[in-house]
């Protein structure tokens, strides 16, 4: 594995003297490198407590603060108002396929799914296994998850209408969200969550595992209208209940608390150092853009998997002629420093996640390392 720890030239400096990779892994992934120093700075004695911030209580009015500047800010951004809350959970984006339908579709309710690959296609069935009548609004299952569908079978007596906003493993992603959906929709938003600002009027919940694009693994943020909360089954054991969580403000047990923390600062990144995300979402499009075109400009030695229509901004999925020399592609990727670049394991090929910390002086080089290969192929 010594090839692995030897750092290229161009990372090292990229990485600031930290012997840093370009990191495009698809979750858990990058986080940006200020929020690792700032983290890393105050480790060991967080805000003049003499602790890290691992080791107090999370009743401490510092930590309670934290939190709920957390929340703020997460809202702030977002530009939401005070008729949603944003709520911090455990169990990853993979419980909430379970809370969702406890909660909301129950006892034989009716729920409409949108299936776009292999997150939504899990959430339908979780909804199945905890009761809800749960029905497939929309699938692109045949055209092997290449898009998103543009046409649906609403149910009139649905509770909901989930989607998943970004297919991560096929990368795929909604340009803008149904209109006249009867049912008001929920989103898994775990991989491209806070990349772009959002219209949510149509939705009551969305939710997100941090590990994609806000933080570590460990902490699920949900976004929640309380009204729509209010509307939950009753009697469910507190941590599955999403009022437990509103009531408490994310404070019923002991939250993840270094979880929040490094969100909290990329929050602070978000704001400050990018400015906001109509911001993140020029220079997003602006990484993706260079890297489709780069795919599109090679005569077919990259080939890209989802429909032009609806490639993700977050995940940039590809293929080379043959699965040898994408193994090749690969081995040579990390040799430049240029880490992750492997499909989902459920598909192969090549995906280059550039979440919002992934630098466009990644993605440069990410694209002259692809035309050099393809040069020497
Ligand atoms: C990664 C991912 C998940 C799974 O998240 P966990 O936190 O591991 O449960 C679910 N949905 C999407 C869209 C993802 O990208």
């Amino acid at each position: 594995m010594s090839s692995e720890a030897e750092t290229p030239e161009k990372a090292l400096k990229a990485g600031r003297g930290y012997g840093r990779v370009y990191n495009f892994n698809g979750g858990p992934a990058a986080l940006p490198q200020e929020v690792l120093e700032e983290a890393a700075g105050e480790l060991l004695n967080w805000r003049g407590s003499g602790m890290s911030m691992m080791e107090i209580s999370h009743r401490d009015k510092r930590v309670v603060q934290m939190v709920g500047d957390c929340e703020s800010d997460i809202l702030a951004l977002l530009g939401l108002g005070s008729e949603w809350r944003a709520i911090f959970l455990q169990g990853g984006a993979s419980l909430q396929f379970a809370m969702i339908p406890m909660n909301f579709a129950a006892d034989g309710a009716v729920s409409d799914y949108v299936n776009t690959g292999m997150w939504s296609d899990k959430a339908y069935k979780e909804a199945l296994v905890c009761g809800s009548k749960a029905r497939l609004a929309a699938s692109s299952q045949k055209d092997d998850f290449t898009r998103i569908p543009d046409s649906f079978d609403f149910s009139q007596e649905a509770r909901y209408v989930y989607l998943t906003a970004n297919n991560t493993v096929r990368g795929t992603e909604w340009r803008s969200f149904p209109e006249k959906a009867p049912a008001p929709l929920i989103s898994d938003m775990s991989s491209d969550f806070l990349s772009r600002p959002l219209d949510l009027k149509n939705f009551v919940l969305a939710h997100a595992g941090a590990q994609k694009n806000v933080g570590p693994a460990g902490l699920t943020i949900v976004l929640i209208k309380p009204e729509f909360a209010a509307t939950g089954k009753k009697g469910l054991p507190r941590l599955l209940d999403y009022r437990t969580y509103l009531e408490s403000d994310s404070m019923y047990n002991t939250p993840p608390v270094f979880s929040i923390y490094v969100a909290g600062l990329v929050m602070k990144w978000l704001r400050n150092k990018i400015g906001g995300l109509s911001r993140m979402a020029a220079i997003n499009q602006k990484k993706a853009a260079a890297l489709y075109l780069a795919i599109d400009q090679s005569q077919g030695f990259y080939r890209g998997t989802a429909r032009e229509d609806s490639r993700s901004l977050m995940n940039v999925t590809f293929r080379l002629p043959t699965p040898e020399l994408e193994e090749a592609f690969l081995a040579q990727a990390k040799k430049e420093g240029l880490w992750g670049l492997n499909g989902h394991r459920s598909v192969g090929g090549i995906r280059a996640s550039i979440y919002n910390a992934v630098p466009a002086e990644a993605v440069k080089t990410l694209i002259e390392f692809m035309a050099e290969f393809q040069r020497r192929a």
